[in-house]
């Protein structure tokens, strides 16, 4: 179905990210690689997408740095030919009460999670209007709907991404491009696994009290998503069928948001 398209995946050597960029490769998309990790691992993880008959490029750029996000683009463009998929998916995550939020912090994830995808997205679409195609699907989160405690920049950038969605909708409405959100609720990810490690620690938990307690307090499933899921839902908005779907924010939650 993707064959031909070229799709660039922001922070995919890890979690979600790599999930979607496996999803959009057996789909038939060339793919841009991009996040942190051992390069023999990256190096690994693109010959596995190159196994799948598509090419694979790997570029490091810093989405915490808009020059990097500028040469990533424009890396993909000729090493690949054009971009015509972008997913905004690196993110990091930080919790504290607000007023001790560190400031450092709170910058670092409001360019990471937010301000990256708005660089990623003025850089990348001006030649999918120009082919008259174009998918810009961004990583939100249930935290774009809703808030919890002690995730002031996270819910605040996540909210935000959804805002920046809803303007790139309007922006592109009558072109076929398209810009959505995905929500995902839990999904048990580096980035979690994180949370429930720390959880354990401070609560004196075993790994798996402590991920039981995470899903109970949040996802009536209780049940995590998986980045093979969410790589499925992202190869959905990228078909024709879901060429009407425009700046929409959808959950895969296991029904946290129905509470
Ligand atoms: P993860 O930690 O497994 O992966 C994050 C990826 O981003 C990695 O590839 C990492 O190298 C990359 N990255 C981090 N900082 C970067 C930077 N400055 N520049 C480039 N790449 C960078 O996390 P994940 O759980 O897969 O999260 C992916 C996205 O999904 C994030 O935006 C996160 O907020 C969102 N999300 C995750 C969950 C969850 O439960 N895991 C839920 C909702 C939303």
């Amino acid at each position: 179905m993707l064959k031909g398209k070229v799709a660039v995946v922001t922070g995919s050597t890890s979690g979600i990210g790599l999930g979607i960029a496996r999803a959009l490769a057996s789909a038939g998309a060339d793919i841009l690689l991009n996040g942190f990790g051992p390069r023999e691992q990256i190096d690994a993880l693109c010959g596995d997408l190159v196994k799948e008959g598509v090419r694979a490029v790997y570029n490091p750029a810093d989405m915490s740095r808009a020059d990097d996000i500028e040469a990533m683009i424009a890396f993909a463009t000729r090493e690949l030919g054009r971009v015509d998929i972008v997913v905004n998916n690196a993110g990091i995550q930080h919790t504290a009460p607000v007023e001790e939020f560190p400031v450092d912090r709170w910058d670092a994830i409001i360019a990471i999670n937010l301000s990256a995808a708005f660089h990623v997205i003025r850089a990348a679409l001006p030649q999918m209007k120009a082919r008259g195609w174009g998918r810009i699907i961004n990583i939100s989160s249930v935290h774009g709907l809703v808030a919890s405690s002690n995730k002031a920049a996270y819910v605040a950038a996540k909210h935000g991404l959804i805002g920046l969605t809803k303007v790139v909708a309007l922006e592109t409405a009558t072109s076929g491009v398209t810009c959505n959100a995905i929500c995902p609720g839990w999904v048990l990810t580096p980035l979690v696994q994180k949370q429930i490690d720390d959880m354990a620690a401070r609560d004196k938990l075993t790994a798996e009290q402590a991920r039981a307690r995470l899903l109970g307090e949040k996802q009536p499933s209780q049940a995590f998503a998986t980045p093979e899921q969410l790589g499925q839902m992202a190869v959905f908005l990228c078909s024709d069928a879901a060429s009407q779907i425009r700046g929409a924010a959808l959950p895969m939650d296991g029904a946290w948001l129905a509470q």
